[in-house]
């Protein structure tokens, strides 16, 4: 068990009034939500709760208000009425968090009660952990949960502050995500093989750093794979490449070797002559890419290599898409890796925004063991880093 944090079942909630900051960030249009997956990732904590007689505060931030004051397009209580229509419960809304009001409902929440608080992030001082936002947050219940994974790593008062001054637990998503996600570098089944794609190297370098600690294979894919050809001594054409992480792309290389993790570059590349949804594809073994040509997604030869690596492995970790899956003809290295992790029994944890897109749209969600609800914190974990939310709640 990689986690060690207390959850709301090692504490007694029985008639207790808990805040719970929970990850109601979902995408609105004209004030409806249009994907729920967060609503619903934080169900279970809540009608535990529920179920155990406690009263339920929930806040949540949702986009990126200016911070000073009410922006009705940013409101919660979309949210909150989504939250009431997925699980029949009566919820209530108010449209304050920091003032009277607010407090004043608070106090009123009974057992079994739940009241969702207005976007927490219409205060600027909210972001900054302000001394009076934690208080104030505290003051509003007997506990605290935190369950917001997406938000984890991020030191602001909904989510830190509240555990300066009242017992502060984890609610059963933030257990799950960083179970899963530890699990990883802790015990896993092998071979563990760990695909990372996506655009850059600089942003992955952490992630590619740690896994090369635990993977037994590390399949490297996406525009990342140019720089990684230029530690190699190739020539990339015009290919997604950031000369400045050359040097570090050849480090990662050779610590693998030291430490066996096996490394797979591709082998060949479907190429195109410009960036757009009309450029045609045109296959090009990795050390022969024209100097007028860019690689677009992981070529045949390369996919049939990671598809094979992937079927054999007990545990899957993936980040970032093979090529640029956005455009049709150049998301077939994606979607075949994709179906290949889908299709066979190994323990499979998805990470990272575009990554979990590629997997909504292929339609293999189902077929994974775990979908990361957190993109920044989830690719935090990866590196090893400590989240400040989780570090602040009470140890088991
Ligand atoms: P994630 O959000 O899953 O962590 P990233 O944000 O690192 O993934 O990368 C996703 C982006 O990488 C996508 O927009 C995709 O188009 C881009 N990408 C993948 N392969 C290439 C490539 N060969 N050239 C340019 N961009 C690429
Ligand atoms: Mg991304």
């Amino acid at each position: 068990m990689a986690f060690t944090k207390k959850t709301v079942r090692d504490i007694d909630v029985d008639g207790k009034r808990i805040l719970m900051r929970v990850d109601f960030n979902v995408p609105l249009k004209d004030g409806v939500v249009t994907d729920d997956t967060r609503v619903r990732a934080a169900i279970p904590t809540i009608q535990y709760l529920k179920e155990h007689n406690a009263g339920i505060i929930l806040m949540s931030h949702l986009g990126r208000p200016k911070g000073d004051g009410f922006e009705p397009e940013l409101s919660l209580r979309p949210a909150a009425e989504k939250l009431a229509e997925l699980t029949g419960y009566d919820v209530k809304f108010i449209e304050h968090t920091y003032d009277d009001e607010a407090a004043e409902a608070c106090a009123d929440v009974k057992p079994g009660d739940i009241l969702v608080l207005e976007n927490v992030r219409f205060l600027k001082a909210e972001k900054k952990n302000a001394p009076e936002v934690a208080k104030k947050f505290a003051s509003y219940a007997d506990i605290f949960v935190l369950d917001a994974f997406g938000t984890a790593h991020r030191a602001q008062g909904s989510v830190v502050g509240a555990a300066e001054f009242i017992p502060a637990v984890a609610g059963f998503l933030l257990e799950k995500e960083v179970d899963t996600l530890t699990g990883i570098f802790a015990e896993p089944e092998r071979p563990f093989v760990a695909v990372v794609g996506g655009s850059k190297v600089s942003s992955k370098i952490g992630v590619l750093d740690h896994l090369i600690d635990s993977a037994d294979t590390l399949i490297i894919g996406g525009g990342m794979a140019y720089t990684f050809f230029l530690a190699k001594g190739y020539e990339v054409g015009k290919s997604l490449q950031e000369p400045d992480w050359i040097e570090r792309a050849g480090e990662m290389l050779k610590k693998a070797e030291e430490k066996g993790c096996k490394i797979l570059l591709p082998i060949d590349n479907v190429c195109a002559d410009h960036f757009g949804e009309d450029a045609e594809g045109v296959v090009f073994d990795s050390d022969k890419i024209p100097e007028d040509m860019m690689g677009m997604d992981i070529g045949p030869k390369t996919t049939e290599l990671y598809c094979d690596a992937v079927t054999k492995a007990a545990t899957v970790f993936w980040n970032g898409p093979m090529g640029v899956f956005e455009i049709e003809q150049f998301a077939k290295g994606t979607e075949a890796v994709a179906r290949a992790i889908a299709d066979s029994d190994c323990t499979s944890i998805i990470g990272g925004g575009d990554s979990v897109a590629a997997i909504n749209k292929f339609g293999l969600a189902d077929k994974m063991s775990w979908i990361s609800t957190g993109g920044g914190a989830s690719m935090e974990l990866v590196e090893g880093k400590a989240l400040p939310g989780v570090e602040a709640l009470l140890d088991a």
